[in-house]
């Protein structure tokens, strides 16, 4: 791929910099930032521009707010003390700023009010991106966890500004997931699992044709034993992709991919009714049971491949870890990637959560912040922000 341009490749000193940020955090029902990860992944670009002598507007997208409504609920206001806190500033939050004359000091840090109040945002608007485009200098997009969105924020506006890069962590991003992607040290494995079938199945395509081993959990891997007419009971899977598994399952074969599906799993009558836990081979689950988490079968065949690679890509818990009785598979397998010698990405929310609570963090060689963008650049690494930035349309 062509080089993303980098900040470090300006003059930023007496600039207008607009930095479009993620800072799309978790937030409790007082409106108080739960996890703050995004804000600090953000904050090397943001101080190397303050500090490079430039003045930073900085903006973000809070949720999915209704365009053209102020919704205080999804306001960038928490963030803004957070900044303050973290730069030892004080920091304007300017409202209705795409209608707006605005009068900046120099070395200021402004918050933009969350993007997608703005009409147009959503809809990647050429108005709206080009009265944007008249405040600032340089556009830095340091959001990877919407590079997969064509937002007035994110493609249009880097579009319309010749002046245009990515920040630090967008590029540190896009780092990481080229080496474990296009270049990796095989044997490649890569682990989806997870809930969310429809949006992850279609994926196993593009993987498929990438990989050596293909290991599947969750929801995902439920779908596959159905496809394989094993009865799966009320076991979370989805019925329209029956065939698409089937699909899957041939096209590994053909190149070679290993992919081992479950033998045995703990399944329950209900994730709660932990009475009726018990640990079975996959051919006799009941129309009341629900697969919840692997066997130790399973799991012994699982970790022999994850023994044997040299890249891991690892998004979507393999059972439903935030109960102890189901948390054993994702636990041993996140152990032994810990102990794995492998390069090592991994992706999405809960899959995050899950390495925290198992406490392999620091044995991994990078955690993403994008959910949904990690995933598309895993199918297509053409995102629409990075086209942007490249100036593609
Ligand atoms: P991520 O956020 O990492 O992309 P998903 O959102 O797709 O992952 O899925 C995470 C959720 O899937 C977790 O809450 C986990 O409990 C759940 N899960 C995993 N396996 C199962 C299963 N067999 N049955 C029900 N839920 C499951
Ligand atoms: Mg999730």
């Amino acid at each position: 791929m062509k080089q993303l341009k980098s900040l470090v490749e300006f003059d930023l000193s007496g600039k207008t910099v607009f930095v479009r940020s993620d800072f799309n955090v978790p937030l409790d029902n007082n409106g108080k930032i739960t996890d703050d990860t995004r804000i600090l992944a953000s904050m090397p670009t943001i101080n190397y521009a303050l500090n490079k002598g430039a003045t930073v507007l900085v903006t973000s997208h809070l949720g999915r707010p209704e365009e053209g409504f102020y919704d205080e609920s999804l306001s960038l206001a928490p963030v803004v003390k957070k900044l303050e806190k973290l730069t030892d500033k004080k920091i304007r939050l300017i409202k209705n700023w795409s209608d707006k004359k605005l009068k900046f000091s120099s070395g200021e840090l402004v918050v933009l009010e969350n993007c997608r109040f703005n009409v147009g945002e959503m809809g990647n608007n050429f108005e709206l991106a080009d009265k944007m485009s008249q405040m600032f200098d340089i556009y830095v997009n340091d959001a990877f966890g919407t590079a997969h969105r064509k937002e007035a924020t994110t493609s249009k506006l880097a579009l319309l500004k010749k002046s245009r890069c990515a920040g630090f962590l967008f590029l540190k991003e896009v780092d990481a997931l080229t080496k474990a992607l296009k270049n990796p040290k095989k044997p490649l494995l890569a682990i989806l699992g997870g809930a969310k079938v429809s949006s992850k199945l279609n994926l196993l395509f593009s993987l498929v044709g990438s990989v050596d081993y293909l290991i599947v959990g969750g929801g995902i891997a439920n779908t596959f034993l159905k496809s394989q007419g094993v009865e799966v009971g009320k076991s979370i899977h989805e019925r329209e992709l029956i065939k698409t598994a089937n699909e899957i399952l041939d096209l590994a074969s053909l190149k070679n991919v290993e992919m081992p599906l479950p033998t045995d799993v703990i399944v329950a009558e209900s994730p709660k009714s932990l009475k009726t836990v018990r640990l079975t081979k996959v051919d006799s689950i009941q129309k009341e049971e629900m697969i919840l988490d692997f066997g130790p079968q399973t799991l012994q065949t699982l970790k022999d491949l994850v023994k044997k690679s040299n890249t891991i890509i690892w998004n979507g818990p393999l059972g439903l870890f935030e109960i102890d009785e189901f948390a054993g598979g994702t636990n041993e397998i996140a152990q032994e990637i810990g102990l794995s010698h492998a390069y090592s990405v991994i992706g999405g929310g809960d899959t995050i959560s899950a390495i925290n609570k198992f406490n392999v963090k620091d044995d991994i060689d990078y955690i993403s912040t994008g959910g949904g963008a990690f995933l598309e650049f895993l199918k297509d690494s053409n995102l629409p922000a990075i086209d942007a930035l490249m100036g593609r349309d």
